[in-house]
């Protein structure tokens, strides 16, 4: 069984040794590290040192490119959208938003920059998270405002289809923004195999557009598990996040999930909340790891290491949390 954490914490080495100590008791094997943008820019020397330490404990080492372009999951902010205008999303009411474009030639080189930088760093495996179109979560009226509009779309769209992008969510618009996003990730991927390392892909529980309608671009579900170099593929169904009750939202996700990677011979990854979990709630990660096993996941992974204690959707009691995930891990790590 894999067992894994995610760890954004600090950059100083003494201190996460000491973490890293912590995670391997709580029952992990794996890490997933986050290499954000302010790391591409400032950290690196200290996140070789902290993957270095990080396998000195026999833990796999996944990286994570965290927010990068505002194009993936994570709480952290994009340069690149900042000095990069012209590459950035563009809404169909015309709003230039806080994501790169997937099609956009400048954010496909700084992304084929940031895959070569983790095979340089020592990375194992790339941890594609939640790649998605623009939305804003909090805000169900924004789903509509879909991207992308922006030039390069628009003239990629006319060669296709030959005519121009209508201004309404067709069929043939979803087909595209699907296309796009896939054709990125299968180009990441493959840029990360010729570098050595191996690929996971986690999207958002939201297949077929059941949660957001279309807005996330993430629908298309089999078509990512199909992904040849795609090697693990997998869901976060954060229940109390997207509004489910534990048993069943997680095992209606896992078990698509592992129908899937049955289907196209991938590892099955499912990832357990670990943040903003209420107080009294905290026994609902075991619940939940329970589910992912009976579905027959072997590749687990929880957000965040020690219940995210130290951002604002920490859990309700994280130390908690930490200790109960750890018992889980510690029971079925060995399986
Ligand atoms: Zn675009």
């Amino acid at each position: 069984m894999k067992t894994g954490i995610s760890y954004f914490h600090t950059r100083d080495p003494r201190h996460v040794e000491r973490d890293l100590d912590d995670i391997v008791e709580h029952g992990c094997n794996f890490i997933v590290h986050c290499y954000s943008e302010t790391d591409m820019a400032f950290y690196n020397q200290a996140v070789e040192k902290i993957i270095r330490l990080s396998k000195d404990r026999g833990l796999e080492v996944y990286l994570d490119p965290w927010g990068l372009g505002g194009l993936y999951g994570g709480e952290t902010f994009s340069k690149f959208v900042a000095e990069n205008l012209a590459a950035r999303q563009i809404s169909v009411n015309g709003q230039s938003l806080p994501a790169a474009c997937p099609n956009s030639p400048d954010f496909i080189s700084f992304q084929a920059q940031w895959t070569q930088r983790a095979a340089d760093l020592g990375a194992d495996i790339c941890f594609w998270d939640e790649p998605h179109y623009h939305f804003n979560f909090m805000d169900p009226s924004s789903w509509d405002n879909w991207a992308c509009r922006c030039d390069v779309c628009r003239k990629l769209y006319k060669d296709e289809y030959n005519e121009d992008m209508p201004g309404e969510l067709t069929s043939q618009v979803v087909q595209f923004r699907q296309q796009s996003l896939l054709r990125f990730l299968d180009k990441n991927c493959k840029d990360a195999k010729e570098l050595g390392m191996r690929n996971c892909v986690c999207v958002l529980p939201d297949e077929g557009g059941e949660m957001m309608g279309q807005a996330a671009g993430t629908a298309a579900w089999e078509e990512i598990a199909g992904l040849s170099d795609i090697d693990i593929f997998g869901t976060d169904p954060y229940w109390a996040l997207f509004g489910g009750d534990v048993d069943e939202y997680v095992r209606k996700h896992c078990s698509r999930v592992k129908q899937l990677c049955d289907k196209y011979e991938k590892e099955a990854q499912a990832w357990v909340l670990a943040f903003i979990l209420p107080e009294d709630r905290e026994e609902e990660v075991t619940q939940a790891i329970d589910v992912m096993v009976e579905t027959g996941i072997r590749n687990i992974a929880a957000w965040g290491y020690l219940g995210c204690h130290l951002i604002d959707i920490k859990c309700a009691r994280p130390e908690l949390v930490w200790e109960i995930l750890g018992k889980s891990f510690n029971k079925i790590k060995d399986r």
